[in-house]
């Protein structure tokens, strides 16, 4: 390329020119922003509240993370470790409610004599 301002030739890679010093456009481009990775995001917030869904978008953004330049990747990774500790809270919960009442049923059923 040449230089916007002298008019010499300079490598197209270089960010300054090598006889004025005047900065290259190509360094004075912004750098491309990279990409929000959605998928890493809403799965991170929806493992809070339905934790499937949360599971699901995160895995999907934990995949496609590299994609965004590794951005949400933490998110995703996070959103999948809560959404699965909140599922297997929630099937101990259910197990130990079933085993609980099943306990009383018991409980009752022996005390009426059935
Ligand atoms: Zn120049």
């Amino acid at each position: 390329m040449f230089c916007k301002n002298c008019g010499k030739e300079i490598d197209d890679k270089a960010a300054i020119c090598i006889y004025c010093g005047v900065p290259t456009s190509e360094s004075e481009k912004p750098r491309q922003q990279e990409a929000t990775n959605i998928w890493a995001i809403v799965g991170f917030i929806l493992s809070f509240f339905i934790s499937v869904a949360g599971l699901v978008c995160s895995i999907i953004g934990y995949k496609h993370a590299p994609e965004f330049g590794g951005n949400g990747k933490g998110f995703a990774l996070a959103g999948i470790i809560i959404s699965a500790t909140s599922m297997a809270v929630t099937f101990l919960g259910l197990i130990l409610s079933f085993v609980f009442l099943g306990g009383i049923g018991a409980a009752i059923g022996s005390a009426i004599g059935v």
